[in-house]
């Protein structure tokens, strides 16, 4: 029989639902839910290619002890015995866990009790740190509690939409598409995109404004102060509902005194810069939409502020198509928050510096052991495992190693502390080789339990696949081990279900309103409410199950007079300047098709076909070598090589390298080594955004492209530096290297295993050229090919992988070894458009050929971007260079 399960996208903090069928041989087909008002039925490409990610390939499902399998009932008592001993020994503050927005809210609910309410300790943080600590931080200061007052609803209805430090485009991809349909309905309607790059997010703008990196605050400051210059201060509003105001004008006054002054600052042209101010005050219905580029700040918590006080001024908050609106990386960063998954945060939105709140949390869970104070945040946290005040860490569903800054300080600690527990669905991560024990936990499609998106809706996410191996639910893991502790009474949830009650009882607990997280209504689900549970928006209180759209609509605030409050901000820069050693800044981000560091989105062919090798993007004015060279990035942190993209869209003076790459996909491209792990004094954030960094050739003997059907193993390069991106028939590899083995062909024997079955080899060497190139093909089909040359070889990359596709490539001999197709044969080039298969060299033909002037038209010649739209920014980009050269002559 076909089931079919409704339940959440795990990517982003959109929080898409998905319906996910099996079919009755075993596979999984995915597809939105049209019942979800989050997305309608619409998904990402990242969404529709979940079905490609669910193989156990990888999968870690048995415990390991320092790399050998043991059973549960010893991996449990060697967690428990672990941090009781450290405990004794060093005291509550010696123990610590590192968690993640991928974990349920039951799951973070549990090891956020376990920590706080019987360790005594708060050192437990999140990854999401890294992410929105800074928006929590502004929230809490503006609005006495970390509360988002808007709805992607909201989006439908603004006037004027103005995305800040945000490459919705890519990042937020459903959302973004959303704002698109609303514009394309209602004309008159704008979007402004302030970011320092031209993304395919700012290239859909009526405006964009590429302010100079970190200069947001005084962009926002300039704003307030054209607000009031230009009579747009709701006074009613502003006298009767907030703090502050004056003190916030002449703060934003003494930063940002003129227009011109203002834009001068950000180093955009004053004329685009009025031209936004305009638009601003002039719509009633504005919203600002941020996320990484302004949170990812030494002054993020500043940032947020900012702009939270040009809202406050024009009370644009708490009404339709009005507010601001912090958009969440992570499928469940705010379900995080809501449970105090944060150091500074108690579960429930409870304050841990609160006495009151404390004593709440200490009576409701029974507690032996009340943390009394806040716990270390993520970049404090490692520092403490790096000096040996941290001796036990339990770090689950994240891959610090890779995505903390300073990564390899990070992984140096984790290698030094004497008891590391990670607990991971998947066996070899960056982070899962530091460990001392490996837990299996269940990963997307296995897991029972709920998310909340960037909107504050809570939606479930169903299992529909059976728990492969040993993997067990990470509240089950934690229950456990709470268990062996001696608090078996505390933690005897028997389901997700249960753990979800207690949860909602406790935002309700002694709450008389004055709390915003409150979801009391959803306390008395039994077990077939709980998974019959519809998204709905907190606040949910009792008397209230159909929940909040929006927020602050009557004025009242969570601070103690109920008054929202201005933020004086005084805009500080980055806090490291570049210097003459490190003269230029870098940026680092998400690409369209990747997620975090690839343990999922890497399982997939069609993500990773459209970026298949880490990067780095430049400005050509900025560098005279040559596009498609290796350089090396280097900080005073580390280094990481990386292929060189030319980029008119880069600013002058920065470069952009993204987050994804560990050591399971490339041996030297982790841009966590390279970046600095300044933070900000507030939310503890790390301005990931901005890191002084030099540029050099990375100058190699030899470099070369390899494809196979087996991914290689790691003895196999031994020596050489390598990327690697998962086919669908194999693998492919770029490679370099400083030595050159005495012969290729050897080489490639004995890099390529045997094959059994009939095997023929075609070789080719030029010793002059240095070049060498090799095919090996098994019952006539293409199994291995390698090319090498002096420098990134020049070959058709996409043809030669589809090439694998075929029943027999004998015929084609000499063109295989060439690298190329026959002149006139297709050759899709870099991938597109996941959906359709649509490669960059088939649109860029299409619209010369048929003069195609719009997205629409391309999309009606080839396909691409007609699916899932993700895409659609990316081909009016290629219309825009194709079409430039023409409109130039
Ligand atoms: Fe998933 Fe894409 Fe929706 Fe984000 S926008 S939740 S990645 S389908």
């Amino acid at each position: 029989m076909q089931r079919v399960v409704a339940t959440t996208c795990p990517y982003c903090g959109v929080g898409c639902g998905i319906r996910a069928r099996r079919r009755w041989d075993g596979a999984v087909e995915i597809a939105g839910d049209p019942d979800h008002p989050a997305n309608r039925g619409r998904l990402c490409s990242k969404g529709t290619a979940l079905a490609e990610t669910l193989g156990l390939a990888g999968r870690l499902l048995h415990p390991l002890w320092r790399g050998r399998p043991v059973g549960w009932d010893r991996a449990l008592a060697i967690a428990a015995a672990g941090i009781r001993r450290t405990l004794r020994e060093h005291g509550p503050d010696s123990v610590a866990f590192y968690v993640s927005g991928q974990l349920l809210t039951e799951d973070y609910y549990v090891v956020n009790k376990l920590c706080k309410g019987f360790l005594g300790t708060a050192n437990i943080d999140t990854n999401s740190r890294l992410c929105m600590a800074s928006s929590v931080a502004g929230h809490r200061r503006a609005f006495g509690a970390d509360t988002v007052p808007a709805s992607y609803g909201d989006l439908d209805e603004a006037e004027l939409i103005v995305l800040v430090g945000a490459n919705a485009a890519w990042c937020h991809p459903i959302l973004f598409q959303r704002i698109e349909r609303a514009r394309a309905a209602h004309p008159g309607r704008r979007l402004v995109v302030i970011d320092p790059r031209r993304t395919p997010t700012a290239d859909a703008a009526d405006l964009h404004l590429p302010l100079r990196s970190g200069s947001d605050a005084t962009l926002f400051a300039g704003l307030l102060v054209h607000l009031a210059d230009a009579g747009r201060i709701d006074h009613g509003f502003v006298e009767r509902h907030t703090t502050g105001a004056a003190a916030a004008l002449a703060a934003a006054r003494a930063a940002a005194p003129t227009l011109e002054v203002a834009a001068e600052q950000c180093g955009v042209e004053a004329a685009a810069l009025r031209r936004f101010y305009d638009w601003f005050a002039e719509s009633e219905r504005a919203m600002t939409l941020y996320s990484q580029g302004i949170n990812q700040s030494t002054s993020g918590t500043d940032k947020v502020n900012a702009i939270i006080n040009c809202h406050l001024l024009t009370g644009r908050i708490g009404k339709a198509g009005a507010g601001p609106l912090s958009l969440t990386g992570q499928p469940n960063a705010m379900g995080g928050r809501e449970v105090g998954g944060l150091a500074n945060q108690l579960a429930a939105h409870l304050e841990i510096d609160n006495p009151a709140h404390r004593d709440l949390a200490r009576r409701f869970w029974r507690a032996p052991a009340m943390a009394e104070r806040a716990g270390l945040k993520a970049v404090e946290m490692f520092d403490a495992v790096a000096d040996g005040r941290i001796r036990a860490i339990w770090i689950m569903s994240t891959n610090p190693v890779v995505s903390m800054p300073e990564a390899d300080r990070v992984r140096a600690a984790l290698e030094r502390c004497p008891l590391v527990i990670v607990s991971d669905c998947m066996r070899d991560t960056d982070t899962a080789r530091t460990a001392d024990l490996l837990l299996p936990a269940l990963a997307w499609g296995e897991k029972d339990g709920t998310v909340t998106n960037s909107e504050r809706r809570i939606s479930r996410q169903r299992p529909f696949l059976e728990p492969p191996g040993e993997a067990r639910a990470d509240w089950r893991i934690v229950a456990e081990v709470a268990r062996r502790l001696g608090f078996a009474d505390s933690f005897a949830y028997g389901s997700a279900a249960e753990i979800f009650r207690e949860h909602a009882l406790l935002s309700q607990f002694e709450n008389d309103g004055r709390r915003d997280f409150d979801i009391g209504a959803l306390a008395e689900l039994d077990a077939d409410g709980y998974d019959a549970l519809a998204p709905v928006q907190w606040p949910a209180p009792r008397g209230r199950p159909e929940g909040t759209e929006r927020l602050f609509g009557d004025g009242r605030f969570f601070t103690p007079d109920g008054r929202a409050r201005f933020v004086a901000v005084t805009p500080r820069p980055p806090l490291h300047p570049v210097t003459a050693a490190f003269p230029v800044i870098l940026n680092t981000g998400r690409l369209r098709d990747h997620w975090h560091t690839m343990t999922r989105s890497g399982r997939s062919p069609s993500l990773a076909a459209h970026e298949p090798e880490p990067f780095v993007a430049v400005n050509p004015a900025d560098t005279d070598i040559a596009d498609g060279a290796l350089v090396r990035l280097a900080s005073p942190h580390g280094a990481a090589v990386l292929r060189l993209r030319l980029s008119p869209e880069q600013p002058r003076g920065t470069v952009f390298a993204p987050m994804h790459w560990g050591a399971t996909h490339a041996s030297d491209a982790r841009i966590g080594a390279v970046v600095n792990a300044a933070v900000d004094p507030l939310s503890g954030q790390p301005e990931l955004k901005h890191t002084p960094v030099r540029l050099e050739r990375r100058r190699t003997r030899w470099q070369a492209f390899l494809a196979t059907r087996r991914r290689l193993g790691a003895a196999s390069l031994d020596g050489v530096a390598w990327a690697v991106a998962v086919t669908p028939y194999g693998w492919r590899y770029e490679l370099y290297g400083d030595e050159r083995p005495e012969s290729w062909e050897e080489w490639a024997r004995r890099v390529f295993p045997e094959a059994r079955r009939a095997t023929h080899w075609l070789s080719y060497e030029d010793s002059g050229a240095a070049a060498f190139r090799y095919a090996r093909l098994v019952d006539d089909q293409l199994d291995a090919c390698l090319f090498v040359a002096p420098d990134r070889p020049a070959i058709a990359r996409e043809w030669l992988v589809g090439l694998f596709a075929e029943a027999s490539v004998r015929a084609l001999n000499l063109r295989l070894l060439a690298g190329q197709p026959a002149p006139g044969s297709p050759d899709n080039g870099k991938l597109v458009c996941v959906c359709r298969g649509v490669g960059e060299r088939a649109i860029e033909q299409a619209i010369r050929r048929e003069r195609l002037d719009c997205v629409e038209a391309v999309g009606a010649a080839t396909g691409a971007g007609v699916t899932c739209g993700s895409c659609r920014p990316e081909l009016a980009l290629l219309l825009r260079r194709v079409q430039e050269p023409v409109g130039s002559d």
